[in-house]
């Protein structure tokens, strides 16, 4: 690895010039807790002279064939692969997780640019005879307009990519706000863009520790036509009541608390191998992370021993070490936040296995925990955990295991085990989910549309559904 942080883009990026703005702000590891970069750290004004950049290709790029627009994204996929090792460290740096996870992220965010570059070149739209009589309808798409995409910094480049690709195949333009954790990989991608030739001005990025005062002025603009969030649910919250004012397109990918269920016919080696993936996966810090396991009485010692062995192999440590499984929490709120849930559900009854092993540096980390007899009424079992502890409860009757998975305002994702395929299907369509794993602990697929029912957001992302988030519809009824 010959690549240093001094080589990466520590500027906004706007209307294709990097811009340093008039303050800076610094980034983190993680793992050490030392500074490893100064990043510019954007305002209203630099956030209104993005978005003017925005606004003014808008017009061009709307106006450039599919296949272009295709075969640039194509283009940014090869760069992306070609710089996966550079990427990966830096996703690792700043965000924390270990390198191995930060490839695949890599590769799991380039797929995204690959879809949509190939979505965007199939025509859609309609002609049709009207029921009622000779009218023709037609319809056509159009792509939506500026759009304003905020991401968290857990997928430093996934969720990023999640929205620009879709955006840019559309025709759309992009103002994008990283988390201010992570915006080292976003300044990358950028870079990345403007090399695969997406023109000056199409995509822009606003780095800020300032996230109200420059959403806040781009929201408020009425040439804005849709924002895109990806974040807790309090946040979008907020902001969908901001984009009400400009009755802005919005998209919203916010917070989970899946339900993990084990039922009575469980294959356990597929339960548990799972259960690591959907728990597990970047120390618990993903959306559809694990949070509520709920067992089969007949299964549950079994399953509780096999998957407390699995956790306790998994070294806790710098992502950057090779042997690293669980990398830290972005933060020390986080770990407080994390063992305030673990001490307040043991206090209520709960039983405390805590397995992890390795080292525990200067950083933010954290033991993995696994909690037998865990009380409905705890936070930790009501509350988006996003760390690496699993909450275990045991049930007999699956009616009532779907009654307790169900009874949440989250419905991101669902996980159920069960090689009895009329139960097991029965109890994953029952799930009042907008994702479920089926004898599988990881969902996400470029293809496939991403996202929650409930209070864990509206629309989708990737797969067909993912492009229309960013079009609209125009219908013309035509006489003959
Ligand atoms: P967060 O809501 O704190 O921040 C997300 C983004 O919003 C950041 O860029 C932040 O700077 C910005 N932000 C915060 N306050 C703002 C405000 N008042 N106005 C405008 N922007 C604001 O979330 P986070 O801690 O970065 O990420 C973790 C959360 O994201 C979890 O709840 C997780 O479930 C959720 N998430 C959801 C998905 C999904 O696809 N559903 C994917 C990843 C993460």
């Amino acid at each position: 690895m010959t690549t240093t942080l001094s080589d990466l883009p520590v500027a906004q990026f706007i209307g294709g010039q990097w811009v340093d703005g008039t303050a800076t702000m610094p980034v983190h590891n993680p793992a050490t807790g030392t500074e490893i970069a100064t990043v510019a750290d954007g305002d209203d004004t630099t956030a209104l002279a993005a978005l003017d950049a925005a606004v003014a290709a808008q017009q061009d790029w709307a106006a450039t064939d599919p296949r272009h627009r295709s075969d640039i994204l194509l283009r940014a996929f090869h760069l992306l692969h070609a710089e996966t090792e550079r990427i990966a460290r830096t996703i690792t740096l700043e965000m924390g997780k270990p390198l191995v996870e930060a490839r695949g992220e890599v590769a799991y965010g380039a797929e995204f640019l690959r879809w949509f570059a190939e979505e965007t070149t199939r025509g859609s739209g309609a002609y049709f005879r009207a029921p009622s009589g000779g009218r023709r309808i037609a319809v056509r798409t159009l792509p939506v307009g500026p759009v304003f995409a905020i991401t968290p910094w857990n997928f430093p480049l996934a969720m990023v990519t999640r929205k620009v690709a879709p955006a840019l195949a559309a025709g759309c333009t992009v103002v994008l706000k990283p988390a201010p954790q992570t915006p080292l990989t976003a300044l990358s991608f950028m870079q990345i863009l403007a090399e695969a030739g997406v023109p000056s001005g199409v995509v822009n990025c606003v780095t800020t520790s300032r996230a109200p005062l420059v959403s806040g002025r781009i929201l408020s603009d009425t040439r804005l036509r849709k924002l895109t969030f990806t974040g807790s649910t309090a946040v979008g919250r907020t902001l969908l009541t901001q984009a009400a004012q400009g009755v802005l397109r919005a998209s919203m990918e916010l917070g989970g608390n899946a339900p993990f269920v084990v039922l009575e016919s469980a294959d356990l080696d597929k339960a548990v191998g799972g259960a690591v993936l959907a728990k597990l996966r970047n120390g618990g810090q993903t959306c559809v992370a694990a949070d509520r396991f709920l067992v089969h009485e007949s299964r549950a010692a079994e399953f509780t021993e096999r998957f407390l062995a699995a956790v306790a192999a998994l070294p806790v440590g710098d992502g950057l070490d090779p042997a690293t499984r669980i990398g830290p929490m972005i933060d020390g709120a986080a770990v407080h936040r994390i063992s305030a849930l673990i001490d307040e559900a043991v206090g209520q009854g709960a039983h405390l296995h805590t397995v992890g092993t390795g080292t525990a540096g200067s950083g933010h980390f954290l033991q993995p925990a696994v909690l037998t007899g865990v009380d409905t009424r705890t936070r930790l079992w009501n509350s988006e955990v996003f760390g690496p502890v699993a909450a275990i409860r045991t049930f007999t009757d699956p009616a009532a295991a779907l009654h307790l998975a169900n009874a949440t305002d989250s419905g991101l994702a669902g996980y159920v085990f069960g090689e009895n395929l009329s139960d097991t299907l029965e109890f994953a369509e029952d799930l009042q989910t907008g994702m479920v794993g089926v004898n599988t602990g990881a969902i996400s697929d470029p293809a496939a549309p991403f996202g929650g029912m409930k209070s864990s957001g509206l629309g989708r992302e990737g797969g067909s559904t993912g492009l229309e988030e960013y079009q609209e519809l125009q219908y013309l009824a035509i006489e003959r």
